[in-house]
């Protein structure tokens, strides 16, 4: 791209216009290259949760026949739920990304605590794991928001500080507020990220070493999360060093008019 910049043709808007095609091939070959990666990181992640479902019903249609009341029956209809709210979520994420991209991600805002909304994902997380969950900051804080969708955004956060923090039990959730702004941060002791895998943390399909990740996921989960608190007038944001754990946080306009 600088090499066209010292072009000869320098005046004639030629040479800048070759330059942004230059760049444009660029993005759009790494795109491309995230997209194959997604395929075959997609691929694997749908396969697992429809190949234990269906392990799961041949052995209870199975269990019907022979012994129907044995205690193995509610185990794997338990197994099989398990597995198929999995592939729903999976499916979720991937409807939600051809939402974004049609500009068709509806936000539906009323008034709530987001205080409440916070100690209700994190009682979540208390009852289905090992991790202890600490919240600091505000008791009450009123935002004008889409519900639903900053509880996405909420569990798709505390959801990674689980997973990638395998070894460290801690998450510590703090929320604070300015005058117009409200400020959420979830912090991990986990595995950590490497400063310069940090730029691309919140782009669509994007893995930290994708391809030899030893974690579920699609690397949908951050991209949706920024477009949903974008489009409420929000940041998103993290600080994290490989090694020493993550703080994800966002922000989130008080007041109605900071719509956008
Ligand atoms: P995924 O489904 O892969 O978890 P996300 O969009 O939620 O997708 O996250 C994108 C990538 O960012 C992850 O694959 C992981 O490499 C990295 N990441 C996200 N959250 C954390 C965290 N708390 N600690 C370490 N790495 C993280």
């Amino acid at each position: 791209v600088e090499a066209n910049g010292r072009a000869v043709f320098d005046s004639d808007g030629n040479a800048t216009r070759l330059s942004g095609i230059l760049q444009d091939v660029t993005d759009d070959y790494q795109i491309q290259q995230r997209k194959d990666e997604f395929i075959s990181v997609a691929s694997h992640e749908l396969k697992t949760p429809i190949t234990t479902l269906n392990a799961s019903m041949q052995i209870l249609q199975r269990l019907m026949k022979t012994d129907p009341t044995s205690d193995k029956v509610p185990m794997f209809i338990n197994k099989a739920n398990n597995n198929l709210n999995k592939l729903v979520r999976l499916l979720d994420d991937l409807l939600n990304v051809t939402r974004i991209q049609q500009g068709q991600l509806a936000l539906n805002k009323t008034m709530f605590n987001l205080v409440d909304l916070i100690q209700d994902c994190t009682d979540h997380v208390r009852m289905n794991g090992e991790h202890e969950v600490i919240l600091s900051g505000d008791n009450e804080l009123m935002i004008y928001a889409d519900y639903r969708r900053i509880d996405q955004v909420l569990v798709n956060l505390v959801n990674n500080a689980v997973k990638y923090a395998p070894q460290s039990k801690n998450i510590e959730i703090d929320i604070s507020h300015t005058a117009n702004f409200v400020t959420v941060s979830v912090r991990d002791h986990g595995i950590g990220i490497n400063p310069d895998k940090l730029p691309h943390l919140f782009d669509r399909y994007y893995r930290v070493d994708a391809l030899g990740h030893q974690f579920s996921g699609l690397g949908l989960g951050l991209y949706i999360s920024s477009e949903i608190i974008g489009r409420h007038g929000g940041q998103i944001g993290v600080e994290s060093q490989r090694g020493e754990g993550s703080r994800f946080w966002f922000t989130l306009p008080i007041n109605e008019e900071e719509e956008v």
